[in-house]
């Protein structure tokens, strides 16, 4: 079995192949970080042109890493959402093309599926499962009873963690995405602040990460009113002190997650699972169950998470037909 994976559902362009649902045979990634960086964020039509110049360079080189030819694929993937939706259409309409062009079947696939199965390419998942998927736009947990049923227990009420790094990394002058930046600052710092930890005395399944970075903010604009400059230890302790506010809720609210839903596995995954201090508390504060964190070329987006997705649904023959739409706001319960 060989899958043809695409991603365009933010700011990478990835065409992917894998065989046997296990074996990443290639996982191109064209990123147009360079494009956005000077508008601090994502350029939503600035996104879907690119996507458009890029995606048929992708398809190329990602058969040709492989070294398969079209005739030996078994069917194509594409993400479906959430995401943006002219970013994601590209993504779709190329799939489209290429599967009626060939005679593939077409598999839907869910962006945030993608993420928590880019896990299966690195370990054996044993189910039941809980996921904990940390990204530009997510903070959930989602539990996995067993292959492809997926169940969200728990989210942030307002930002997502990945966002929430890119705006206090903002303030602090970083290039946007600046999550490993301030995950790189954290390390060379101290908790000085003790920022609030939101939600911790709840029993809920539950993140709220958008007091922490209105504290955050607030802290550095009065010290800048005062006439204060933020000297370069500041800003250490600063995103030591951020850091430690929210690896303590992640790794909070998953312990509980955990206890409400017992598990053979935890998978983290999702572009904040890149970071450094979350995969240290990790080893340190999840020791009773196995922990799959993807290495790092499989945190952030990619065409081969989606692919090890697909190969489930292929398994069960969800195909989709050409009539296949867009969902930006698609959520687990939808497949
Ligand atoms: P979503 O997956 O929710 O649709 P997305 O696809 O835009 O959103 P990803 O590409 O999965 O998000 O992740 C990007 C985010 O990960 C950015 O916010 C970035 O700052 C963050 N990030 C990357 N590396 C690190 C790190 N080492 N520490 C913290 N955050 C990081
Ligand atoms: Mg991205
Ligand atoms: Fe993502």
């Amino acid at each position: 079995n060989y899958i043809l994976a695409f991603e365009t559902s933010c700011d990478e362009t990835s065409v992917a192949v894998l065989k046997n649902g296990t074996t990443l045979l290639s996982n191109v990634i064209a990123s147009q970080i360079n494009s956005h960086k000077r508008f601090g964020g994502v350029v939503p039509e600035v996104a879907s042109r690119h996507h458009v110049e890029q995606i048929t360079a992708c398809i190329d080189e990602a058969l040709l890493q492989a070294n398969v030819e079209v005739s030996d694929l078994s069917a194509v993937a594409v993400t479906q959402g959430p995401g943006l939706v002219g970013a994601l259409l590209i993504g779709i309409m190329a799939a489209k093309t290429f599967a009626w062009a060939n005679q593939l079947p077409l598999i839907p696939v869910n962006h945030m599926a993608g993420h928590l199965m880019a896990a299966s390419l690195v370990d054996t998942i044993e189910y039941p499962a809980m996921a904990l998927l940390v990204s530009g736009g997510h903070s959930e947990l989602v539990y996995v009873e067993k292959e492809g049923s997926y169940k969200k227990v728990g989210e942030t009420r307002d930002d997502a963690v990945g966002e929430a790094y890119d705006k206090v990394g903002r303030v602090m002058g970083l290039t946007y995405p600046s999550g490993k930046a301030v995950d790189e600052l954290a390390h060379q710092g101290q908790d000085t602040y003790h920022f609030p930890r939101a939600m911790m005395n709840t029993h809920d399944i539950e993140f709220s990460f958008s007091g922490l970075k209105s504290a955050f903010i607030n802290t550095v604009h009065h010290a800048e009113q005062k006439g204060e400059d933020l000297v370069k230890d500041d800003l250490r302790n600063l995103a030591a002190s951020f850091q430690a506010a929210v690896l303590d809720v992640l790794i909070g609210k998953t312990k509980l997650a955990l206890e409400k839903y017992p598990v053979k596995t935890l998978i983290v995954g999702g572009g904040v699972s890149a970071n450094q201090g979350l995969r240290e508390r990790l080893q340190l504060d999840v020791t009773d169950v196995k922990v799959i964190v993807p290495p790092l070329r499989l945190c952030g987006d990619n065409a081969g998470m989606i692919a090890a997705a697909a190969y489930v649904e292929w398994q069960r023959q969800n195909f989709s037909g050409l009539d296949l739409n867009a969902k930006p706001s698609l959520v687990f319960e939808d497949l």
